[in-house]
């Protein structure tokens, strides 16, 4: 057992996964969740949490770790409500897919003797909410941490540990470099999925029904990823905004230059470019973070969004 009493505020995909991961390890003695709405709490008490509570400040009362599982966007306000109800001694992370503005909106909050280790699994799904978690989620997937200067190098010791008994490689980063990684990674990927499946569903006005009929693979998997949590890819958006258009304003700058390739009939450009990110995707699977079997291996759960 790593941590005697975690508390889990949000109990969705993320939070219900280390649940599960937790319980499968025999990682923590008790796991005591919050969530805002009734239903998610029920959900959560019959499935992987020993008790709920009914209201954040409860749940994280003698915790030894809590962890911040909600969108990016609450995370503030929920550090106001838990603050005074931590106990010294504590470790407080989270697992927002945005660094900068998490730490900038908790920090501040986190009272002196209870310790802030910023987190964020690269490991997620299209589905949310308390039943779509499942034990093997962070499994060989990487646990980003962004400790800050005065962070207990003890507490960071301690956390990584439950993390790697949950199957994750942890590597530790600079905030801001953490943001803009994931712009490139994750964030911008999305924006652009979002973009296509917005474009197909402009076409299907004109060709009714043939764009859903004949999706193959390539927008099928647009699809997949368009298909994410409102809630939380609106607070990256929103949040992550200066990386997310610094690296947009690049994609569109090569886009150009394909476009042009292609009006010019340039086969020695688009043969030339083709390689080249082909080699990106063998290095990917190389790196053991997706499988070159047919249809990406994707009957199984997908990993690593967010
Ligand atoms: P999710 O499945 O949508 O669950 C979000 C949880 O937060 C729900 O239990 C929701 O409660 C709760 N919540 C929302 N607003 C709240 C509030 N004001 N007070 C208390 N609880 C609140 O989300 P998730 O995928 O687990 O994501 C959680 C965090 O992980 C986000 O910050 C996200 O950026 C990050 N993340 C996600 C992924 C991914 O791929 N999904 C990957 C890495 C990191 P109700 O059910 O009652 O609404």
């Amino acid at each position: 057992m790593i941590y005697q009493r975690v508390a889990l505020i949000g109990l969705g995909l993320i939070a219900s996964s280390m649940a599960h991961a937790m319980r499968a390890g025999g990682l923590a003695g008790e796991i005591v969740g919050y969530a805002k709405s009734a239903e998610t709490r029920a959900v959560a008490g019959s499935l992987f949490c020993d008790r709920v509570t009914e209201t954040a400040a409860e749940a994280v009362e003698g915790a030894d770790l809590v962890v911040l599982a909600v969108p990016v966007g609450v995370m503030g306000e929920i550090a106001a409500e838990i603050a005074p109800r931590l106990k010294p001694g504590a470790t407080v992370t989270d697992v927002g897919s945005v660094k900068r503005a998490v730490v900038d909106a908790v920090a501040p909050l986190v009272p002196a003797g209870v310790q802030f280790v910023p987190g964020h699994p690269l490991a997620g799904t299209e589905y949310s909410g308390p039943r779509s978690g499942f034990a093997s989620l962070f499994q060989n997937r990487w646990w980003l941490l962004t400790p800050l200067p005065e962070t207990d190098p003890a507490a960071i010791a301690r956390l990584r540990s439950l993390l790697e008994a949950m199957g994750a490689n942890v590597d530790e980063m600079d905030v801001e470099h953490h943001d803009l990684v994931l712009a490139v990674v994750s964030h911008v990927p999305h924006a652009i999925a979002y973009t296509m499946v917005g474009v197909a569903d402009h076409m299907r006005r004109v060709s009714q029904s043939e764009v859903i009929k004949y999706s193959a693979s390539g927008f099928r998997d647009f699809t997949r990823i368009a298909a994410s949590d409102p809630v939380m890819w609106r607070d990256v958006f929103l949040t992550n905004k200066d990386a997310v258009l610094d690296i947009l304003g690049r994609f569109a700058e090569e886009l150009f230059v394909l476009q042009r390739a292609i009006r010019m009939g340039d086969g020695d450009h688009l043969h030339a470019y083709f390689t080249r990110t082909r080699a990106i995707r063998r290095g990917i699977i190389e790196a053991g973070q997706d499988t070159a079997a047919p249809d990406f291996g994707r009957a199984a759960p997908p990993a690593a969004e967010g």
